[in-house]
């Protein structure tokens, strides 16, 4: 498969991969997040290459994820300007990309699935939470795998420390599943 961010032999990283407007004075930040994104993708196309379109999807979504959220980020620097808000320069650039309908039903549930994720420096793909804020899935926090942490949690009706995991991590992570109003 052949991505514009990539494909069997070549990843596009930093500015190649994604140009955020100038104003959020991030892109080298960008940049360096994607070349590290871009390691256990090129680990995997190479080493790996039964995994290379995982590998490439995993990649594709990062950027898109980065690339929206840049935008977005702009949209509400534009949105501040208060002297010519209909000229076209202005206008534009404060209405783009869209937003989400303000009159938007409740958030959305959590889902579960499989996604693409970082292990041991490969691409795989893991069992995951969805959530409106992590649309790529959150396969583990501190460590500890967070559906299989569900799963225990409901089969031993909530105590117990995660197998391989410190109280302390098992504790964290439960923390987030609580944020998240997955558990109570
Ligand atoms: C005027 C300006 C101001 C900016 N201010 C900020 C800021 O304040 N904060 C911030 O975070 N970001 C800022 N940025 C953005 C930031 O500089 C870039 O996002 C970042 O440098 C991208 O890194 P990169 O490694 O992808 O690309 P680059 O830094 O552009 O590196 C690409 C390198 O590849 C080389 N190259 C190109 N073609 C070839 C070739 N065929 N063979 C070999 N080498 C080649 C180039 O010479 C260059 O050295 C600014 C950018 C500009 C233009």
């Amino acid at each position: 498969m052949t991505l514009p961010v990539g494909g069997q032999n070549f990843l596009v990283v930093g500015d190649g991969s994604l140009a955020l407007d100038p104003l959020s004075g991030n892109g080298i930040f960008y940049a360096i997040g994607s070349g590290l994104a871009a390691g256990p993708v090129i680990n995997s196309l190479i080493n790996r290459p039964q995994d290379g379109e995982l590998a490439l999807e995993f990649y594709r979504a990062r950027i898109e994820q980065v690339f929206t959220g840049g935008c977005r980020s702009a949209r509400e620097f534009y949105a501040a300007e208060q002297r010519w808000p209909d000229e076209p320069f202005w206008h534009v650039r404060r209405h783009w990309p869209p937003a989400v309908s303000p009159a938007d039903p409740l958030p959305k549930p959590v889902e579960f699935g499989k996604k693409p994720v970082v292990k041991n420096g490969f691409i795989a793909r893991e069992d995951v939470i969805v959530t409106a804020d992590y649309p790529r899935g959150v396969w583990q926090v501190d460590g500890v795998p967070l559906v299989r942490l569900l799963d225990m949690i409901r089969a031993d009706d909530g105590g117990g420390i995660f197998p391989g995991a410190t109280a302390a991590q098992t504790a964290t992570a439960r923390k987030w599943l609580l944020s998240q109003n997955i558990i109570d």
